[in-house]
C-alpha cells in the first residue's frame, strides 16, 4: 500500500504550541509528516533557518514518521519530490481561510494531484500566531504555554540581546 506522505509547510518563525497541536492531529492519520521550513528571502524572520529547525528538532516527539526540513521554490515541486501527496495546513479562523482557501486552489491548479488538507487547532491555540507571540515577547509580555519552553527562553534571550541588556 501506498505510504501517506503530508508536508506542513510553513515559516515557523518561531514554532509555537499551535503548530505543534496541527503535528500531533496529524500523526494520527499520516505514515510520514515532512514539517518543512520554506525559505523565502522576501521576509526578515526573528529566527534563522538553522535556528528555527533546531527548535522543531527539539519540540516535536522522537518518531520515526517525522521529518524536519527547508525547502525554497514552488511548494508543489517540493511536495512531489518528496513522494507526498498532499499538503496539511491549519486553519485557526475565518481570517486564515482567504488565503488558505487562494493557495489551495492555485496549488491545485499547478499540481491537480496533490491536496491541501486543513485542520483545526484546539480552541486554545486558535488566537496564538507567531507573529503574536514575537510581539508580545519583544515587548517583555509572557507568552508561557503558547510556545514551548524552549522556545520561550530563547526568545526572552534575543529580545533581551536586542535591547542591549544583559542577562
Ligand atoms: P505561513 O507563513 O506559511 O503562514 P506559519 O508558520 O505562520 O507560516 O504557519 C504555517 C501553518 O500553520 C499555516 O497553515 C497556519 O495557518 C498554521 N498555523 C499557525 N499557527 C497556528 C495555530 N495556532 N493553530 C493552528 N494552525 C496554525
Amino acid at each position: 500500500m501506498m505510504k501517506k506522505i503530508a508536508v506542513y509547510p510553513g515559516t515557523f518563525d518561531p514554532i509555537t504550541n499551535g503548530h505543534l497541536d496541527i503535528v500531533f492531529r496529524a500523526l494520527e492519520f499520516v505514515d510520514k509528516l515532512v514539517i518543512a521550513i520554506l525559505v523565502n528571502p522576501e521576509k526578515s524572520p526573528l529566527f534563522t533557518v538553522r535556528e528555527r529547525m533546531e527548535f522543531i528538532r527539539k519540540v516535536v516527539p522522537a518518531d520515526d514518521r517525522i521529518e524536519i526540513d527547508q525547502f525554497h521554490g514552488l511548494l508543489v515541486d517540493y511536495v512531489k519530490k518528496k513522494g507526498a501527496r498532499s499538503i496539511l495546513r491549519g486553519l485557526r479562523a475565518v481570517s486564515d481561510f482567504d488565503y488558505e482557501f487562494q493557495m489551495a486552489l492555485m496549488n491545485r491548479r499547478l499540481e491537480s494531484t496533490i491536496e491541501t488538507i486543513f485542520l483545526v487547532p484546539a480552541e486554545k491555540y486558535t488566537y496564538v500566531s507567531s507573529r503574536l507571540v514575537k510581539e508580545i515577547a519583544s515587548l517583555g509580555g509572557s507568552v508561557k504555554g503558547l510556545v514551548p519552553t524552549e522556545v520561550e527562553e530563547r526568545m526572552k534571550e534575543k529580545f533581551h540581546r536586542k535591547k542591549g541588556i544583559k542577562i
